[in-house]
């Protein structure tokens, strides 16, 4: 992700150029915008954690509480080997934006733990897991920040968060995170909202394509997000080409077996060792971005679309379904060469609305059916996909400015009723 290095605090390169450009449009103050450059509250430590060996390590942890006008700040936790405080500080901006966006009562926030949950055992796992809670427990509550998961964390991870939590201020309170387990209070619907969200859109999209097995579609990242989309897609009749794990993408022209490969991932294998049989072909997650196809979507980590390898891509449409897969530069040059994108902060906000759902839900210790919360996350996402279309066709801009301007102007009009 491009960041401005030198000062963590301040947002990246790619939010500031998308800020600034709606400052111009809109004609609004710089003291407005500065309360959207700055995060509001940023926390980062470092603690002891103690491995299976005996041996003590420390960890660092982060959460950046960006920006909290519409509410208490909401936004996931990911643990990557690489994540620092200026890509939580640039995630926790999109988080404020995507809330706003989709109408949510919240402001944004992210948090991470710079770990490979890979190389970690599950009780370390579980012990960095209750620590990184430790240190943040008095920053965050039901009505003051309210995490979730992201890239590698779960329900179970979300389970121990509750746990720790509880025990430490002594009181339930499940409303904490969400993304929890079922049986801890979790949502229904809440494991496959991601992926419902960017299908309700998808759909509606081409709603008044008669053969939908023309449309033919890319995804990059078979995790939760991009599995279950996959099969969504193809149980509605498109065709999907090509699906990929870190290791390898696979092709076919005349369409994959979703739920034969979801049945693969579940049996712990990668693709790279998967036969090429049946016409299924091996290709690189590479060749994968720069296919022939309708429809391409990033599902897995940000940064994949850049100023290298922009102009190579043939998609006519993106889904950003991963958060900030596509660079400043590169966004640019998608819309010289007239590619659609449809920004992350629209087509990946299912998982914070129906996270919503379920922090309502746990409120009122009143729980929805599935069908309950598939009915209202359609009725909460198309409404902004349309916003966000009707912006586009008023002021000549692209999906992703649209929703920039909408987001923006929401915030900026609670900071001002707050007198800010
Ligand atoms: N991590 C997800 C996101 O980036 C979900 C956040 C949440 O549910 O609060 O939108």
């Amino acid at each position: 992700m491009t960041s401005y290095k030198k000062n963590p605090y301040v947002i990246c390169k790619s939010c500031q150029n998308e800020l600034d450009k709606v400052k111009e449009r809109e004609n609004i103050e710089n003291n407005n915008f500065n309360l959207l450059s700055n995060p509001r509250r940023v926390f980062q430590f470092n603690y002891p954690v103690k491995m299976d060996d005996g041996r003590i390590e420390v960890i660092s942890g982060f959460r950046v509480q960006f920006n909290d006008a519409l509410g208490p700040t909401k936004g996931g936790i990911r643990f990557h080997e690489t994540v620092d405080l200026s890509e939580v500080t640039q995630l926790a901006f999109l988080m404020s934006l995507k809330t706003s966006l989709v109408r949510l009562p919240y402001g944004g926030a992210k948090g991470g733990v710079r770990i490979n949950p890979k190389e970690l055992s599950e009780g370390e796992l579980e012990r960095v897991t209750r620590g990184y809670m430790r240190e943040l427990h008095k920053y965050i509550g039901v009505d003051v920040d309210i995490p979730a998961p992201d890239v590698n964390t779960n329900p179970k991870v979300m389970g121990w968060m509750l746990d720790e939590y509880e025990k430490l201020v002594g009181f339930k309170a499940p409303g904490i995170v969400t993304g929890k387990p079922l049986k801890l209070g979790g949502s229904k619907g809440r494991d496959v909202a991601t992926s419902l969200g960017a299908f309700y859109i998808i759909e509606e999209k081409y709603k008044d394509v008669k053969d939908k097995s023309e449309i033919k579609v890319a995804i990059q990242g078979f995790g939760n997000a991009g599995s279950h989309l996959a099969k969504e897609l193809q149980d509605l009749g498109f065709t999907i080409v090509a699906i990929s794990d870190s290791s390898s993408g696979l092709y076919s022209r005349e369409g994959l077996e979703v739920d034969h490969f979801i049945g693969y991932k579940q049996s712990r294998k990668h693709f790279s060792d998967y036969e090429e049989k049946n016409g299924i072909k091996k290709i690189t997650n590479k060749e994968l971005l720069e296919l022939e196809c309708d429809i391409l979507i990033p599902a897995a980590l940000g940064g994949e679309i850049t100023s290298e390898n922009a102009n190579n891509i043939k998609a006519k449409t993106i889904v950003e379904v991963a958060n900030g897969p596509i660079t400043v530069e590169a966004d640019q040059t998608l819309e010289d060469k007239g590619i659609e994108v449809i920004p992350d902060i629209l087509a990946n906000a299912g998982g914070v609305i129906v996270s919503y759902f379920e922090w309502v839900q746990n409120r009122q210790y009143l729980y929805w059916s599935e069908d309950e919360v598939k009915v209202e996350l359609k009725d909460y996402i198309l409404k902004a996909y349309k916003k966000v279309k009707y912006h586009v066709e008023d002021t000549n801009t692209t999906l992703r400015s649209a929703s920039y301007s909408i987001a923006i102007n929401r915030i900026l009009e609670a900071e001002t009723l707050r007198g800010n």
